[in-house]
């Protein structure tokens, strides 16, 4: 433990700070009390005497403002002090609504102290404090409305995006990746909706369009699997959900109830879970995963690599592939620390039996060093964009693993939506 985060001591009489102090900490009353007062007319007056479990000093930090009152131990305390830093750290994460009611609630009451102070008439001419964050709330609370209804309008749209064998060049699945058609924007990718979607449960109706649609697409992927069966395998589709979903007790039920009325076989259904959602909670998310394993439903642990999971954390889960987050696959070829990371994460994944899908693949050199390297699966523009259905369809039936190489000299940045030559 270091030294910020223990308790210290301080005798009746001590000033911890005073009005008009720089605000650089707050802190917690473990024990005894402090009087907190305010100079008026030259005496000092007690607005509240605070006592264990209470924080004071905490409104000049938030607000970086001065300090508004003097606090004075008038029994011998034992303090917690909480640095800016530790404060500040979490607002930056904090939700930008929150952000704003923590903001409205300081200024209306600052204000408020301003006015009592006045007096009438004067206490009309105090305007409210500035509230930094409102513009930046109100900007997300119209996204998160607009989501809401796009939602309902069923706007947003899966793309597919082809994961490969690299043992055999053949197709073997699809990652769905939603895209938003919005009316007036055109287009619109995952990092324009999903941050502000996961701040609420907007993110579990945008899982189960995903869902919905990755399913009803999934008759038609796998009939033109069959019609290119030497080159293609039966394919799955990959699906991502969030920590917020398995939260939600009706989910498993969802997925099973699906599966039974669709006849779909599960086990054409990949969910992908990122590394970072499955640090807390370890108990139940492995009885969830569980559940939906036993259905016959994959799991994939997404981003793997990035998310400090320990091992034994990872042993524990009913997972059946890892996907290695694409910062370590990017460029492999000349980066020696991740070449490292990577072939230590293959060794571990062989240790536990599970297939690995390198993401991010964007050259030849890459999928090669790869399948040098016994990993399973690729993934990346170098084989293709997510692209609609109707091109994942196209992809299917032209998919030729011979013809792989000829792939990089028509797509040499690898950014033309209609990266696969097998595409028309
Ligand atoms: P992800 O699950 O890691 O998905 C892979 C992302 O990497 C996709 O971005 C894909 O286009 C991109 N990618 C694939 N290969 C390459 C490559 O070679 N180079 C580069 N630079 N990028 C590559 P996309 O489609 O923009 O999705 C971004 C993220 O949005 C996804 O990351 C996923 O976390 C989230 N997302 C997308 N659809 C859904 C969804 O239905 N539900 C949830 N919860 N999240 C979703
Ligand atoms: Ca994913
Ligand atoms: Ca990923």
């Amino acid at each position: 433990m270091t030294a910020e985060f223990q308790n210290f001591r301080a005798p009746r009489g001590q000033v911890l700070f005073r009005e008009q102090d720089e605000g650089d900490c707050a802190y917690a009353i473990v024990a005894g009390q402090v009087e907190i007062t305010v100079e008026r007319n030259g005496k000092q007056v007690s607005v509240a005497t605070l006592g264990p479990g209470e924080i004071f000093g905490e409104m000049a930090i938030i607000s970086s403002s001065k300090r508004t009152a003097t606090a004075t131990v008038i029994d011998d305390c034992v303090l917690h002090r909480i640095e800016a830093r530790q404060f500040n750290q979490r607002i930056e994460k904090m939700d930008p609504v929150m952000r704003m009611v923590i903001d409205v609630i300081l200024s209306r009451f600052r204000t408020t102290l301003q006015r009592i102070e006045a007096g009438p008439p004067a206490f009309r001419e105090i305007a409210l404090a500035p509230m930094p964050y409102v513009s930046q709330a109100m900007e997300h609370l119209r996204l998160e409305n607009e989501i809401a209804s796009a939602v309902r309008e069923q706007q947003f749209v899966p793309f597919y995006q082809p994961i490969i064998c690299l043992k055999t060049g053949k197709l073997a699945g699809f990652e769905a990746l939603l895209r938003w058609h919005h009316p007036v924007h055109g287009v619109l990718s995952p990092d324009r909706f999903i941050p502000a979607a996961e701040q609420t449960d907007l993110i579990s109706q945008l899982t189960a369009s995903c869902l919905l649609a990755a399913s009803n697409d999934l008759r038609e992927l796998r009939m033109a699997c069959l019609n290119n069966i030497e080159h293609v395998t039966p394919a799955f589709v990959s699906v991502n959900i969030t920590g917020r979903d398995l939260e939600r007790t009706e989910f498993v039920y969802e997925i099973e109830a699906m599966f039974s009325a669709d006849g779909l076989s599960p086990d054409m259904l990949k969910l992908e879970i990122t590394e970072s959602s499955l640090m807390t909670n370890l108990d139940k998310i492995r009885e969830d995963l569980s559940r939906l394993r036993a259905l016959g439903i994959q799991i994939a642990i997404d981003d793997f690599g990035t998310g400090y999971s320990s091992m034994s954390h990872l042993a524990k889960l009913p997972v059946s592939t890892l996907k290695i987050d694409r910062s370590f696959i990017t460029d492999i070829t000349e980066n020696l620390p991740n070449r490292k990371i990577v072939k230590t994460i293959v060794r571990l994944a062989r240790e536990l039996g599970l297939p690995i899908i390198a993401e991010g693949v964007s050259s030849p050199a890459d999928a090669a060093w790869l399948a040098g390297n016994k990993c399973e699966f690729a993934q990346g523009f170098y084989y293709s964009q997510p692209v609609p259905l109707s091109q994942a369809l196209a992809m299917i039936r032209s998919w030729d693993p011979a013809q792989q190489e000829l792939a990089v000299g028509n797509n040499p940045d690898g950014l033309d939506l209609t990266a696969n030559r097998n595409v028309a």
